[in-house]
């Protein structure tokens, strides 16, 4: 098994490379972090500052639904002022494609079986190549085409894969090829088939997600294991964690995903323990104080706070700064090494100023390269 998963990891399928403004999805890219606003998109001053929130998370690509057509223009001035690029999330209404589009969105969000009528279809592809911009087909359990549903009774992982294989097909007869799929079913084991199987069918890159995945705890382990699978098998390009929670969230958990399956580094990763009897200090108080006096830094450092000297000093070593706590205080490591004994009151504050400076030098040694 291990054998396997390495392989897999080592052959990451090859997708044709789109961009969603600057931000070069599939061929190679690194998989890149979506999430979507939950504010009003009416509400200009809320979207953006969550927009924010989100880019300051690690949020690369931010899609914004424009439910009608008196969105258009707080859309407009949100894509404007957003310094990551916004996709539009249009249903239904055709109008409305057109005119996210010529708002300024970077790339749309559409399911093309609930825009009525091909020559609809055809005016939004036109626009969207005018304005050289992707369009993403999500294909969604909830919403498959009626025949599609009808041919196989439910939405089957093969009735997914045949409804974007049927799009595909009109958008390419439409001379369309910036495309994106996802295939999203809120059953984790039909999304991993559904994936698999499209992905043996066509290379537009694949933004991976599992739908209405539920709140925060159930979300989280159902898109990990969906998600993380078809990662560990080289399938996807671009990844949504959906969680029923402030959308920062999902960004943190998609990097913890990413960072689980071997993909991508970002911020530091707390290892810590479950704490037991033999716990002399406050490990869960110390963890949510190290937590929240971190919270926004990038660097990739690795961060052990540890019960007391069973694993505490083997984690801490190879942590990047680790504490292994004993009575009423603990030793800080760094980099291996041992460097003073400090009272259980001071470690969060000590610890936190150690991340600080190994942000400083990290972000200097990014702004040199
Ligand atoms: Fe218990 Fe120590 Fe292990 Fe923490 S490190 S779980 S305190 S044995």
């Amino acid at each position: 098994m291990i054998k396997e998963i390495m392989v897999l990891t080592a052959h990451r399928m090859k997708t044709k490379r789109i961009y969603v403004g600057d931000v070069p999805i599939g061929g190679g890219a690194p998989v890149v972090v979506q999430s979507m606003t939950n504010t009003p998109t009416t509400d200009v001053k809320r979207t953006l500052e969550q927009i924010r929130a989100l880019r300051d998370a690690g949020c690369e690509i931010v899609r914004v639904a424009v439910p009608g057509l008196d969105s258009i223009e707080p859309f407009s001035e949100i894509v404007s002022k957003s310094d990551i690029p916004v996709i539009a999330d249009i249903h239904f209404d055709p109008q409305i494609a057109l005119h996210a589009i010529r708002a300024g969105a970077k790339g749309i969000r559409i399911n093309p079986g609930n825009i009525s009528g091909r020559s609809s279809l055809k005016k939004i592809l036109r626009e969207a190549k005018n304005f050289s911009i992707p369009i993403r087909i999500g294909i969604n359990s909830g919403s498959l085409p009626k025949e599609i549903l009808k041919r196989y009774g439910h939405p089957t992982p093969e009735a997914l894969v045949d409804a974007a294989i049927h799009y595909i097909r009109i958008f390419e007869d439409m001379d369309f090829s910036e495309i994106k799929l996802s295939l999203k079913s809120s059953s984790v084991l039909d999304t991993i088939k559904a994936y698999e199987m499209i992905s043996e069918r066509t290379d537009y890159p694949l933004h991976l997600g599992i739908t209405e995945a539920g709140p925060i705890v159930q979300g989280t382990v159902k898109s990990s294991i969906g998600i993380g699978i078809l990662l560990l098998k080289g399938i996807g390009d671009t990844i949504r964690e959906s969680l029923t929670a402030d959308p920062v969230q999902e960004v943190k958990v998609a990097y913890e995903i990413l960072r689980a399956v071997g993909l991508r580094q970002y911020g530091p990763e707390i290892i810590s323990c479950p704490v037991c009897g033999r716990c002399e200090i406050d490990i869960m108080g110390l963890v949510n104080q190290v937590c929240e006096g971190i919270n926004g830094i990038k660097a990739p450092i690795k961060v052990a706070i540890m019960g007391c000297v069973v694993n505490g000093p083997g984690e801490a070593r190879e942590a990047d700064v680790g504490v292994a706590g004993g009575r009423g205080k603990g030793i800080l490591f760094k980099k291996g090494e041992v460097i003073r004994k400090i009272p259980e009151g001071d470690l969060a504050r000590v610890l936190i100023n150690e991340v600080k400076e190994m942000e400083k030098s990290y972000q200097r040694e990014v702004q040199r390269r």
